[in-house]
């Protein structure tokens, strides 16, 4: 009795090794044997939209359909990276699309699952380009433009964000504390599973004078990293 959680893959042409490694991943033993797989969010570096007829969305698809296929559930939330993932693509891949803030009940605990970027309050500057995109108008306006040009617009804020932090690696606020605290208690939990920061921990705190848990996933930029979540507790796993 094993769930898994995987997050912040960022699934790039530039890291064939990773996608190597999804893929061996998804049809590993370990895999085929648990009750899910929960994919929380920057599964990819960019998204261009659904109808990306590229290699890496078939092989994502491909690896995601036959694992959902052989009886485990994927469980899909979207994250930054990908925001604009949706039906079409979900149906291909088997995943079952969840929302950013879903509750699940895990072996009789109900725990709130999160990408995590909208725990990052203290990102002001962020937090303002965060609403700005997530509308269904900015949506459809990308969602208007020629795959080339969509392609093109990506390979050129990659380039930009090399450019600007000198790697591919990004550096990226961490989560305020009274925005886990009000998320928890609003979803009424003693658990949290999220991504984004790249911080992957197990953190142990108080929320309202009763022990809590907030755990953050690791993300794959140089090897894999899963969190296996049983009936007795949870723990972090390095891939390679
Ligand atoms: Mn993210």
């Amino acid at each position: 009795m094993t769930t898994l959680f995987i997050a912040d893959l960022h699934l790039d042409d530039s890291r064939p090794h990773i996608t190597e490694l999804f893929e061996r991943y998804l049809a590993s033993d370990d895999v085929r044997r648990a009750d899910a797989l929960y994919i929380l969010g920057d599964l990819v570096e960019a998204w261009i939209g659904d109808d990306d007829d590229a290699e890496l969305p078939r092989r994502i698809a491909h690896a995601s359909r036959a694992l959902r296929d052989s009886g485990v559930p994927v469980y899909f939330m979207v994250g930054n990276r990908d925001f604009i993932l949706g039906e079409d693509f979900a149906a291909r891949a088997g995943f079952t699309l969840l929302d950013d803030g879903t509750v699940h009940n895990l072996y009789g605990r109900p725990t709130l699952l999160m990408h995590g970027d909208v725990l990052c309050t203290d990102d002001v500057a962020y937090q303002t380009v965060r609403k700005q995109v997530r509308t269904p108008e900015w949506k459809a306006n990308i969602m208007a433009m020629p795959l080339a040009a969509r392609r093109a617009f990506a390979a050129k804020a990659r380039q930009d964000s090399r450019a600007h932090t000198g790697s591919t690696m990004e550096t990226i606020m961490d989560v305020n504390a009274s925005a886990v605290a009000e998320a928890m208690r609003h979803a009424g939990v003693d658990r949290l599973i999220h991504g984004h920061t790249h911080r992957p921990a197990v953190h142990d705190l108080t929320l309202d004078g009763k022990p809590a848990e907030r755990i953050v996933l690791g993300d794959w930029y140089e090897h894999g990293s899963v969190l296996k979540v049983t009936p007795e507790g949870s723990r972090l796993e390095g891939l390679s």
